[in-house]
């Protein structure tokens, strides 16, 4: 989603922003630089001290779980609680029907602790295809659910399309533009989402992270089941 590492620290005030969300790969994603099993209870911690050093700026506490082939999260709710917001993602089982890649993803979002579907049907431009499923039903599940559709700023997803964002916003779900920065320099990605955004129509309005850190707190919290189970 927006930044994957706490060094080298980023420059985000540079990019204009105010908050940055920190989500880190979940470890059974077998990707560099992925948590190990302690890894999301120390990022936590490390990241309550580092905000109480900053003045004017927070990060947030993410990760990007992986939805599993079966539309499980890898990462147990009691973890994922802790947190201020969970990306789930697909990262493999690209090629299920259409069918099984929807209820897949229906199941995720029914997950108690999810904000926002992450590179959603997962096309690297050039190289991979996007996932068969049934957009209109998640983008409405979106909407029942309260959760987010993430567009990824990356130049090699650009993953809402523009026509994916048009369908988002006539139905009112929120879209969340994220730099998929894996390093600092990675944060000028951001312009060529909101470009993507722009082409799908989106206005400030629909877009979840043009919000102030006050007016994005309750949404991020309404998607993560705070006290369910507590
Ligand atoms: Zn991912």
């Amino acid at each position: 989603m927006v930044a994957t590492r706490l060094r080298p620290w980023p420059r985000p005030r540079a990019h204009g922003l105010q908050y940055l969300a920190i989500t880190d790969h979940s470890k059974r994603l077998a990707l560099a630089h992925g948590l190990d099993a302690d890894g999301p209870s120390r990022q936590i911690d490390r990241i309550d001290e580092i905000n109480a050093g900053l003045r004017d700026f927070v990060l947030l506490k993410g990760v990007e779980v992986g939805i599993l082939e079966d539309g499980t999260l890898d990462l147990p709710d009691a973890l994922l609680r802790r947190l201020d917001l969970v990306v789930g993602a697909v990262h493999s089982g690209f090629n299920l029907t259409q069918d099984k890649q929807t209820d897949r993803l229906l199941r995720a979002m029914d997950s108690p602790c999810f904000s926002i579907l992450a590179h959603p049907t997962g096309r690297l431009i050039n190289e991979r295809q996007p996932c068969d499923f049934d957009l209109s039903r998640i983008i409405r599940k979106a909407r029942e659910r309260g959760c987010f559709l993430e567009l990824n700023a990356h130049p090699a997803r650009l993953d809402l399309c523009d026509v994916a964002c048009q369908m988002a916003k006539s139905e009112g779900v929120l879209v969340s533009i994220n730099s998929d920065a894996h390093s600092r320099l990675q944060f000028d990605n951001l312009r060529f989402g909101v470009s993507q955004a722009r082409r799908g129509w989106l206005q400030a309005g629909n877009v979840l992270n043009t919000r102030t850190l006050n007016q994005l707190r309750p949404l991020l919290a309404a998607t993560m089941a705070r006290g369910v189970g507590q």
